[in-house]
Protein backbone atom coordinates (compact mmCIF):
# COMPACT_ATOMS: atom_id res chain seq x y z
CA UNK A 1 0.00 0.00 0.00
CA UNK A 2 1.72 3.18 -1.20
CA UNK A 3 0.13 6.75 0.00
CA UNK A 4 1.22 9.86 -2.21
CA UNK A 5 1.09 12.54 0.17
CA UNK A 6 1.27 16.02 -2.05
CA UNK A 7 2.56 19.33 0.59
CA UNK A 8 1.29 22.54 -0.52
CA UNK A 9 1.62 25.76 1.68
CA UNK A 10 1.97 22.95 4.54
CA UNK A 11 5.94 22.32 4.11
CA UNK A 12 6.51 21.04 7.60
CA UNK A 13 6.61 17.52 9.57
CA UNK A 14 5.48 18.36 12.67
CA UNK A 15 1.47 18.43 13.47
CA UNK A 16 0.89 17.82 9.85
CA UNK A 17 -2.78 16.12 9.32
CA UNK A 18 -2.40 14.30 5.95
CA UNK A 19 0.81 12.80 6.79
CA UNK A 20 0.01 11.25 9.75
CA UNK A 21 -2.85 9.77 8.11
CA UNK A 22 -0.69 8.69 4.81
CA UNK A 23 2.35 7.56 7.10
CA UNK A 24 0.05 4.73 8.99
CA UNK A 25 1.54 1.31 8.31
CA UNK A 26 2.14 2.51 4.34
CA UNK A 27 4.98 3.69 2.50
CA UNK A 28 4.88 7.20 1.70
CA UNK A 29 5.41 9.15 -1.59
CA UNK A 30 6.24 13.14 0.60
CA UNK A 31 5.95 15.04 -2.94
CA UNK A 32 6.18 18.66 -3.97
CA UNK A 33 4.99 20.11 -7.19
CA UNK A 34 6.31 23.34 -8.43
CA UNK A 35 3.00 24.26 -10.50
CA UNK A 36 3.80 26.14 -13.67
CA UNK A 37 0.37 27.56 -13.66
CA UNK A 38 1.39 29.30 -10.06
CA UNK A 39 4.34 31.01 -11.97
CA UNK A 40 2.00 31.47 -14.98
CA UNK A 41 -0.35 33.96 -12.71
CA UNK A 42 2.30 35.50 -11.90
CA UNK A 43 2.46 34.45 -8.47
CA UNK A 44 6.57 33.30 -8.03
CA UNK A 45 8.01 36.27 -7.10
CA UNK A 46 11.99 35.99 -5.92
CA UNK A 47 11.49 36.81 -2.77
CA UNK A 48 8.87 33.97 -2.19
CA UNK A 49 10.51 31.42 -4.36
CA UNK A 50 13.66 31.66 -2.17
CA UNK A 51 12.01 31.35 0.97
CA UNK A 52 10.71 28.33 -0.69
CA UNK A 53 13.50 27.09 -1.66
CA UNK A 54 14.66 27.01 2.09
CA UNK A 55 11.33 25.14 3.01
CA UNK A 56 12.13 22.45 0.50
CA UNK A 57 15.22 22.14 1.41
CA UNK A 58 14.66 21.88 5.30
CA UNK A 59 11.75 19.37 4.38
CA UNK A 60 13.93 17.41 2.75
CA UNK A 61 16.49 17.01 5.54
CA UNK A 62 13.64 16.20 8.00
CA UNK A 63 12.53 13.46 5.67
CA UNK A 64 15.92 12.04 5.38
CA UNK A 65 16.57 12.02 8.75
CA UNK A 66 13.66 9.84 9.37
CA UNK A 67 14.53 7.07 6.10
CA UNK A 68 12.80 8.98 3.70
CA UNK A 69 12.66 11.86 1.18
CA UNK A 70 11.32 14.87 -0.57
CA UNK A 71 10.68 13.93 -4.56
CA UNK A 72 10.17 17.54 -6.49
CA UNK A 73 8.37 17.69 -9.73
CA UNK A 74 7.14 20.72 -12.06
CA UNK A 75 4.94 21.29 -14.66
CA UNK A 76 1.28 20.85 -14.53
CA UNK A 77 -0.31 19.99 -11.01
CA UNK A 78 -2.42 17.56 -11.61
CA UNK A 79 -0.24 15.74 -14.65
CA UNK A 80 2.62 15.71 -12.12
CA UNK A 81 0.62 13.70 -8.98
CA UNK A 82 -1.11 11.24 -11.64
CA UNK A 83 2.73 10.27 -13.01
CA UNK A 84 3.74 9.57 -9.05
CA UNK A 85 0.55 7.88 -8.61
CA UNK A 86 0.98 5.97 -11.23
CA UNK A 87 5.03 5.34 -10.44
CA UNK A 88 4.38 4.45 -7.30
CA UNK A 89 1.20 2.42 -7.92
CA UNK A 90 -0.13 4.57 -5.35
CA UNK A 91 -3.97 4.41 -4.48
CA UNK A 92 -4.58 7.62 -2.85
CA UNK A 93 -3.18 10.80 -2.62
CA UNK A 94 -3.65 13.10 1.02
CA UNK A 95 -3.62 16.77 0.88
CA UNK A 96 -4.59 20.16 2.99
CA UNK A 97 -7.45 21.70 2.10
CA UNK A 98 -6.92 25.10 -0.06
CA UNK A 99 -9.26 28.64 0.07
CA UNK A 100 -8.55 30.11 -2.61
CA UNK A 101 -10.46 29.89 -6.24
CA UNK A 102 -7.30 28.76 -7.93
CA UNK A 103 -6.46 26.02 -5.05
CA UNK A 104 -10.35 24.97 -5.75
CA UNK A 105 -10.26 24.82 -9.39
CA UNK A 106 -6.80 22.58 -8.92
CA UNK A 107 -8.33 20.32 -6.73
CA UNK A 108 -11.52 19.62 -8.32
CA UNK A 109 -9.13 18.68 -11.19
CA UNK A 110 -7.05 16.32 -9.12
CA UNK A 111 -9.68 14.38 -7.79
CA UNK A 112 -11.73 13.84 -11.18
CA UNK A 113 -8.39 12.71 -12.64
CA UNK A 114 -7.52 10.42 -9.69
CA UNK A 115 -11.31 8.94 -9.16
CA UNK A 116 -11.18 7.97 -13.07
CA UNK A 117 -8.14 5.96 -12.61
CA UNK A 118 -10.21 4.65 -9.08
CA UNK A 119 -7.89 6.31 -6.80
CA UNK A 120 -8.66 8.63 -4.23
CA UNK A 121 -8.33 12.10 -3.08
CA UNK A 122 -8.48 13.20 0.55
CA UNK A 123 -8.60 16.42 1.65
CA UNK A 124 -7.63 17.29 5.28
CA UNK A 125 -8.83 20.56 7.59
CA UNK A 126 -6.97 22.79 10.35
CA UNK A 127 -3.60 22.13 8.37
CA UNK A 128 -3.17 25.41 7.35
CA UNK A 129 -5.85 27.38 9.37
CA UNK A 130 -6.60 26.39 13.14
CA UNK A 131 -10.13 26.51 12.59
CA UNK A 132 -11.30 25.28 8.95
CA UNK A 133 -13.20 27.62 6.86
CA UNK A 134 -17.36 27.14 7.11
CA UNK A 135 -16.55 25.20 10.77
CA UNK A 136 -18.11 28.40 12.34
CA UNK A 137 -20.74 30.29 10.63
CA UNK A 138 -23.21 32.68 11.69
CA UNK A 139 -26.96 32.00 10.91
CA UNK A 140 -28.44 32.81 7.47
CA UNK A 141 -25.05 33.09 6.22
CA UNK A 142 -22.18 31.03 4.94
CA UNK A 143 -19.39 33.41 6.69
CA UNK A 144 -18.72 35.97 9.15
CA UNK A 145 -18.19 39.31 7.15
CA UNK A 146 -17.43 41.19 10.96
CA UNK A 147 -14.65 39.66 12.63
CA UNK A 148 -15.53 39.80 16.55
CA UNK A 149 -18.68 37.57 16.59
CA UNK A 150 -16.56 35.54 14.23
CA UNK A 151 -13.74 35.53 17.38
CA UNK A 152 -15.58 34.71 19.35
CA UNK A 153 -17.18 31.74 18.15
CA UNK A 154 -13.73 31.01 17.05
CA UNK A 155 -12.54 31.22 20.58
CA UNK A 156 -15.40 28.91 21.88
CA UNK A 157 -14.79 25.78 19.39
CA UNK A 158 -12.78 23.05 20.66
CA UNK A 159 -9.09 22.36 18.45
CA UNK A 160 -8.20 18.79 17.46
CA UNK A 161 -4.48 17.72 19.60
CA UNK A 162 -1.29 18.88 17.51
CA UNK A 163 0.75 16.03 17.16
CA UNK A 164 4.61 15.78 16.55
CA UNK A 165 6.86 14.69 13.83
CA UNK A 166 6.95 10.84 12.44
CA UNK A 167 9.40 8.73 13.96
CA UNK A 168 9.88 7.17 10.23
CA UNK A 169 8.65 7.70 6.83
CA UNK A 170 9.24 4.99 4.12
CA UNK A 171 9.53 5.94 0.43
CA UNK A 172 8.96 3.53 -1.80
CA UNK A 173 12.12 2.68 -4.52
CA UNK A 174 11.49 3.93 -7.97
CA UNK A 175 10.23 7.40 -7.78
CA UNK A 176 12.46 10.17 -9.55
CA UNK A 177 12.91 13.16 -8.14
CA UNK A 178 14.27 16.67 -9.89
CA UNK A 179 16.95 18.36 -7.56
CA UNK A 180 15.80 20.52 -5.11
CA UNK A 181 15.79 24.67 -6.03
CA UNK A 182 18.79 26.71 -4.11
CA UNK A 183 17.96 30.38 -3.25
CA UNK A 184 21.46 30.93 -4.51
CA UNK A 185 20.25 30.63 -7.88
CA UNK A 186 17.50 33.36 -7.72
CA UNK A 187 18.20 36.72 -8.68
CA UNK A 188 16.38 40.12 -7.37
CA UNK A 189 15.65 39.07 -4.02
CA UNK A 190 15.14 41.70 -1.27
CA UNK A 191 18.94 41.79 0.75
CA UNK A 192 17.74 41.55 4.36
CA UNK A 193 15.12 38.75 3.40
CA UNK A 194 14.50 35.89 5.99
CA UNK A 195 15.49 32.37 6.00
CA UNK A 196 12.89 29.96 5.30
CA UNK A 197 12.06 26.12 6.70
CA UNK A 198 10.44 24.58 9.49
CA UNK A 199 13.71 24.21 11.37
CA UNK A 200 14.25 28.22 12.01
CA UNK A 201 10.25 28.48 12.15
CA UNK A 202 10.14 25.94 15.30
CA UNK A 203 13.21 27.83 17.02
CA UNK A 204 11.42 31.47 16.16
CA UNK A 205 8.33 30.09 18.12
CA UNK A 206 10.37 28.53 21.03
CA UNK A 207 12.31 32.10 21.41
CA UNK A 208 9.12 34.10 20.97
CA UNK A 209 7.21 32.12 23.60
CA UNK A 210 9.83 32.12 26.05
CA UNK A 211 10.34 35.79 25.67
CA UNK A 212 8.66 38.20 22.94
CA UNK A 213 4.88 37.46 23.04
CA UNK A 214 4.59 38.80 27.05
CA UNK A 215 4.89 42.17 26.18
CA UNK A 216 3.02 41.53 22.29
CA UNK A 217 -0.29 43.27 23.77
CA UNK A 218 1.57 46.53 24.41
CA UNK A 219 3.92 46.48 21.70
CA UNK A 220 2.74 44.82 18.47
CA UNK A 221 2.39 48.55 17.21
CA UNK A 222 5.44 50.02 17.84
CA UNK A 223 7.17 50.32 14.77
CA UNK A 224 10.91 50.91 15.79
CA UNK A 225 10.68 47.83 18.56
CA UNK A 226 9.81 45.36 15.44
CA UNK A 227 8.02 43.44 18.47
CA UNK A 228 6.04 40.73 16.25
CA UNK A 229 6.37 37.61 15.72
CA UNK A 230 7.30 37.46 12.32
CA UNK A 231 5.89 34.47 11.69
CA UNK A 232 3.76 35.29 8.67
CA UNK A 233 5.89 33.83 5.93
CA UNK A 234 6.32 30.80 7.93
CA UNK A 235 2.57 30.74 8.25
CA UNK A 236 2.14 31.28 4.28
CA UNK A 237 4.39 28.50 3.40
CA UNK A 238 3.19 25.91 6.27
CA UNK A 239 6.39 26.15 8.21
CA UNK A 240 4.37 26.25 11.31
CA UNK A 241 0.92 25.17 12.10
CA UNK A 242 -1.70 27.12 12.91
CA UNK A 243 -2.83 24.78 15.66
CA UNK A 244 -0.13 23.84 17.28
CA UNK A 245 0.84 27.80 17.73
CA UNK A 246 -2.74 28.37 19.13
CA UNK A 247 -2.37 25.14 21.99
CA UNK A 248 1.47 26.54 22.65
CA UNK A 249 0.39 30.06 23.07
CA UNK A 250 -2.30 29.53 24.89
CA UNK A 251 -0.48 27.33 27.53
CA UNK A 252 1.74 30.66 27.88
CA UNK A 253 -1.00 32.38 28.73
CA UNK A 254 -1.69 36.38 29.96
CA UNK A 255 -2.56 39.45 27.86
CA UNK A 256 0.71 38.98 24.98
CA UNK A 257 -0.45 35.41 24.59
CA UNK A 258 -4.24 36.72 24.11
CA UNK A 259 -3.74 39.41 21.49
CA UNK A 260 -1.43 36.96 19.60
CA UNK A 261 -3.85 34.42 19.29
CA UNK A 262 -6.44 37.02 18.38
CA UNK A 263 -4.61 37.51 15.21
CA UNK A 264 -3.80 34.25 14.32
CA UNK A 265 -7.77 34.18 13.88
CA UNK A 266 -7.49 37.34 12.00
CA UNK A 267 -5.90 34.59 9.55
CA UNK A 268 -8.42 32.56 10.39
CA UNK A 269 -10.84 35.39 9.78
CA UNK A 270 -10.10 36.19 5.87
CA UNK A 271 -9.60 32.93 4.68
CA UNK A 272 -12.94 32.08 5.83
CA UNK A 273 -14.27 35.13 3.32
CA UNK A 274 -12.41 33.92 0.68
CA UNK A 275 -13.48 30.24 0.81
CA UNK A 276 -16.87 31.57 0.54
CA UNK A 277 -16.56 34.76 -1.63
CA UNK A 278 -13.34 33.74 -3.63
CA UNK A 279 -14.09 36.81 -6.28
CA UNK A 280 -13.13 38.57 -3.18
CA UNK A 281 -9.40 38.34 -4.57
CA UNK A 282 -9.93 40.72 -6.85
CA UNK A 283 -13.62 42.06 -7.23
CA UNK A 284 -14.50 44.80 -4.24
CA UNK A 285 -16.02 42.21 -1.86
CA UNK A 286 -18.59 44.70 0.46
CA UNK A 287 -19.10 48.14 -1.14
CA UNK A 288 -17.92 48.99 -4.97
CA UNK A 289 -16.04 51.83 -5.47
CA UNK A 290 -15.25 52.77 -9.06
CA UNK A 291 -14.12 56.35 -9.12
CA UNK A 292 -10.35 55.77 -8.79
CA UNK A 293 -8.07 57.60 -10.33
CA UNK A 294 -6.99 55.78 -13.27
CA UNK A 295 -3.46 54.34 -13.24
CA UNK A 296 -1.78 56.32 -16.07
CA UNK A 297 -3.21 59.60 -14.06
CA UNK A 298 -1.93 58.63 -11.30
CA UNK A 299 1.46 57.22 -12.48
CA UNK A 300 3.77 59.45 -10.73
CA UNK A 301 2.74 59.10 -7.45
CA UNK A 302 2.29 55.55 -7.74
CA UNK A 303 6.22 55.34 -8.47
CA UNK A 304 7.09 57.10 -5.75
CA UNK A 305 4.90 55.29 -3.37
CA UNK A 306 6.45 52.11 -4.89
CA UNK A 307 10.00 53.73 -4.40
CA UNK A 308 9.53 55.29 -1.59
CA UNK A 309 9.56 58.85 -2.05
CA UNK A 310 6.53 60.32 -1.35
CA UNK A 311 7.85 62.49 0.89
CA UNK A 312 6.21 61.69 3.95
CA UNK A 313 8.72 59.89 6.19
CA UNK A 314 6.55 57.16 7.73
CA UNK A 315 5.30 56.31 4.19
CA UNK A 316 8.82 56.06 2.45
CA UNK A 317 10.43 53.98 5.86
CA UNK A 318 7.81 51.64 5.60
CA UNK A 319 7.90 51.02 1.90
CA UNK A 320 11.98 50.68 1.62
CA UNK A 321 11.62 48.20 4.82
CA UNK A 322 9.24 46.01 2.11
CA UNK A 323 11.70 46.30 -0.38
CA UNK A 324 14.57 45.72 1.84
CA UNK A 325 13.23 43.14 4.18
CA UNK A 326 10.45 41.47 1.60
CA UNK A 327 8.63 41.85 4.66
CA UNK A 328 6.82 44.81 6.61
CA UNK A 329 5.18 46.16 10.07
CA UNK A 330 1.60 45.07 10.15
CA UNK A 331 1.35 49.61 11.22
CA UNK A 332 3.50 50.06 8.18
CA UNK A 333 1.61 48.00 5.82
CA UNK A 334 -1.65 49.88 7.21
CA UNK A 335 -0.52 53.50 7.09
CA UNK A 336 1.03 52.97 3.72
CA UNK A 337 -2.14 50.97 2.34
CA UNK A 338 -4.44 53.98 3.24
CA UNK A 339 -1.85 56.66 1.99
CA UNK A 340 -2.27 54.73 -1.53
CA UNK A 341 -6.24 54.14 -1.81
CA UNK A 342 -7.54 57.15 0.35
CA UNK A 343 -4.86 59.89 -0.04
CA UNK A 344 -4.05 59.61 -3.03
CA UNK A 345 -7.25 57.68 -4.53
CA UNK A 346 -5.10 54.72 -6.13
CA UNK A 347 -7.49 51.40 -6.37
CA UNK A 348 -6.44 48.80 -3.73
CA UNK A 349 -5.43 46.55 -6.76
CA UNK A 350 -2.45 48.60 -7.68
CA UNK A 351 -1.12 48.26 -3.93
CA UNK A 352 -1.76 44.75 -3.40
CA UNK A 353 -0.45 43.74 -6.64
CA UNK A 354 3.02 45.43 -5.52
CA UNK A 355 2.99 44.14 -1.79
CA UNK A 356 2.50 40.65 -3.37
CA UNK A 357 5.40 41.11 -5.88
CA UNK A 358 7.68 41.86 -2.52
CA UNK A 359 6.43 40.11 0.65
CA UNK A 360 8.08 37.09 1.46
CA UNK A 361 4.38 36.25 3.09
CA UNK A 362 2.43 37.47 0.54
CA UNK A 363 -0.50 35.83 0.97
CA UNK A 364 -4.27 36.13 -1.30
CA UNK A 365 -6.29 35.54 1.66
CA UNK A 366 -4.44 38.00 3.80
CA UNK A 367 -3.07 40.40 1.76
CA UNK A 368 -6.26 41.14 -0.95
CA UNK A 369 -8.54 41.17 2.16
CA UNK A 370 -6.48 43.21 4.18
CA UNK A 371 -5.95 45.88 1.14
CA UNK A 372 -9.75 45.55 0.96
CA UNK A 373 -10.13 46.23 4.50
CA UNK A 374 -8.28 49.27 4.41
CA UNK A 375 -9.74 50.64 1.02
CA UNK A 376 -13.06 50.35 2.72
CA UNK A 377 -14.30 47.95 0.06
CA UNK A 378 -13.62 45.21 2.64
CA UNK A 379 -14.97 44.26 5.98
CA UNK A 380 -13.78 47.38 8.19
CA UNK A 381 -16.64 48.80 9.86
CA UNK A 382 -15.57 51.90 9.31
CA UNK A 383 -14.85 52.30 5.76
CA UNK A 384 -14.04 56.07 5.08
CA UNK A 385 -11.14 56.32 7.93
CA UNK A 386 -8.53 58.28 6.84
CA UNK A 387 -4.91 57.17 8.57
CA UNK A 388 -2.82 60.92 8.42
CA UNK A 389 0.65 59.80 8.12
CA UNK A 390 2.04 62.28 10.15
CA UNK A 391 -0.54 61.29 13.34
CA UNK A 392 0.93 57.90 12.93
CA UNK A 393 4.33 58.39 12.90
CA UNK A 394 4.38 60.63 15.88
CA UNK A 395 2.23 57.93 17.54
CA UNK A 396 3.73 54.73 16.92
CA UNK A 397 7.47 56.28 15.80
CA UNK A 398 7.53 59.05 18.79
CA UNK A 399 11.03 59.13 18.15
CA UNK A 400 11.75 59.50 14.83
CA UNK A 401 13.81 55.87 15.13
CA UNK A 402 11.90 54.16 12.60
CA UNK A 403 12.38 56.67 10.04
CA UNK A 404 16.04 57.22 10.86
CA UNK A 405 16.46 53.28 10.34
CA UNK A 406 15.32 53.07 7.04
CA UNK A 407 15.59 56.73 5.04
CA UNK A 408 19.41 57.58 5.34
CA UNK A 409 18.86 61.19 3.89
CA UNK A 410 17.16 61.98 7.34
CA UNK A 411 19.67 59.56 9.73
CA UNK A 412 21.07 63.72 10.68
CA UNK A 413 17.56 64.44 12.06
CA UNK A 414 17.19 64.66 15.52
CA UNK A 415 13.68 63.43 17.24
CA UNK A 416 10.41 63.72 15.81
CA UNK A 417 11.28 66.51 13.49
CA UNK A 418 12.14 63.91 11.05
CA UNK A 419 8.23 63.06 10.10
CA UNK A 420 7.74 66.63 8.99
CA UNK A 421 10.98 67.13 7.23
CA UNK A 422 9.16 70.11 5.01
CA UNK A 423 8.45 72.09 8.14
CA UNK A 424 12.57 72.80 8.93
CA UNK A 425 14.14 76.12 7.21
CA UNK A 426 17.68 77.11 6.43
CA UNK A 427 20.70 75.23 6.51
CA UNK A 428 18.61 72.53 7.90
CA UNK A 429 16.54 71.85 4.93
CA UNK A 430 19.56 72.49 3.21
CA UNK A 431 20.99 69.28 4.21
CA UNK A 432 18.18 67.02 3.37
CA UNK A 433 17.49 68.07 -0.09
CA UNK A 434 18.10 64.64 -1.44
CA UNK A 435 14.97 64.19 0.59
CA UNK A 436 11.67 64.60 -1.93
CA UNK A 437 9.02 67.44 -0.80
CA UNK A 438 5.74 65.68 0.21
CA UNK A 439 3.88 65.05 -3.10
CA UNK A 440 0.40 65.60 -1.99
CA UNK A 441 -1.08 68.15 0.24
CA UNK A 442 -2.68 65.92 2.86
CA UNK A 443 -5.84 68.72 3.04
CA UNK A 444 -6.16 68.09 -0.71
CA UNK A 445 -5.86 64.61 -0.39
CA UNK A 446 -9.09 64.25 2.10
CA UNK A 447 -11.22 66.61 0.36
CA UNK A 448 -10.51 64.38 -3.15
CA UNK A 449 -11.19 61.38 -0.94
CA UNK A 450 -14.60 62.85 0.27
CA UNK A 451 -15.46 64.14 -2.93
CA UNK A 452 -15.04 60.64 -4.67
CA UNK A 453 -16.76 58.70 -1.58
CA UNK A 454 -19.69 61.52 -1.97
CA UNK A 455 -19.38 62.77 1.71
CA UNK A 456 -18.71 66.36 0.80
P1 LIG B 1 2.14 39.15 14.29
O1 LIG B 1 1.66 40.48 14.72
O2 LIG B 1 3.17 38.50 15.12
O3 LIG B 1 0.85 38.22 14.16
C1 LIG B 1 0.94 36.79 14.16
C2 LIG B 1 0.29 36.23 12.93
O4 LIG B 1 -1.08 36.57 12.89
C3 LIG B 1 0.86 36.77 11.64
O5 LIG B 1 2.04 36.07 11.26
C4 LIG B 1 -0.29 36.54 10.67
O6 LIG B 1 -0.32 35.23 10.18
C5 LIG B 1 -1.51 36.77 11.56
N1 LIG B 1 -1.96 38.15 11.39
C6 LIG B 1 -1.54 39.25 12.04
N2 LIG B 1 -2.23 40.33 11.63
C7 LIG B 1 -3.08 39.92 10.68
C8 LIG B 1 -4.05 40.56 9.90
N3 LIG B 1 -4.30 41.86 9.97
N4 LIG B 1 -4.74 39.81 9.01
C9 LIG B 1 -4.53 38.48 8.92
N5 LIG B 1 -3.63 37.82 9.65
C10 LIG B 1 -2.91 38.53 10.53
N6 LIG B 1 -0.33 39.10 6.19
C11 LIG B 1 0.15 38.05 5.52
O7 LIG B 1 0.43 37.01 6.12
N7 LIG B 1 0.31 38.08 4.16
C12 LIG B 1 0.02 39.20 3.43
O8 LIG B 1 0.16 39.20 2.21
C13 LIG B 1 -0.46 40.34 4.13
N8 LIG B 1 -0.75 41.50 3.48
C14 LIG B 1 -1.23 42.58 4.18
C15 LIG B 1 -1.55 43.75 3.48
C16 LIG B 1 -2.04 44.86 4.16
C17 LIG B 1 -2.40 46.11 3.41
C18 LIG B 1 -2.21 44.80 5.57
C19 LIG B 1 -2.75 45.99 6.31
C20 LIG B 1 -1.90 43.64 6.25
C21 LIG B 1 -1.41 42.52 5.59
N9 LIG B 1 -1.09 41.33 6.27
C22 LIG B 1 -0.63 40.25 5.56
C23 LIG B 1 -1.42 41.16 7.70
C24 LIG B 1 -0.29 41.53 8.67
O9 LIG B 1 0.22 42.80 8.37
C25 LIG B 1 0.84 40.53 8.68
O10 LIG B 1 0.34 39.23 8.84
C26 LIG B 1 1.80 40.80 9.83
O11 LIG B 1 2.33 42.10 9.73
C27 LIG B 1 2.92 39.79 9.81
O12 LIG B 1 3.85 40.05 10.82
P2 LIG B 1 4.00 39.09 12.06
O13 LIG B 1 4.09 37.69 11.60
O14 LIG B 1 5.14 39.62 12.87
O15 LIG B 1 2.61 39.33 12.77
Amino acid sequence: NVSVVLFTSDLRLHDHPPLRAANDAREVVPLFVRDTAVDAAGFAAPNRLAFLADCLRDLDAGLRERGGRLVLRSGDLVDEVCKVVAEADADEVHMAADVSAFAHRREHRLRQALEADGRRLHLHDTVTTAVAPGAVTPAGSDHFAVFTPYFRQWSAQPLREAFGAPRSVRVPDGVGSERLPSRDALSGLSEGLAEGGETVARKRVTAWLRAGVQAYEDRHDDLPGDATSRFSPHLHFGTLSPVELVHRARKVGGPGADAFVRQLAWRDFHRQVLAARQDAATADYRTKHDRWRSERTASADIEAWKEGRTGYPVVDAAMRQLRYEGWMHNRGRLLTASFLTKTLYVDWRVGARHFLDLLVDGDVANNQLNWQWMAGTGTDSRPNRVLNPVTQAKRYDPDGVYVRRWIPELAGLSGPSVHEPWKLRGLDRAAIDAYPDPIVDLPEGLARFKRARGRD
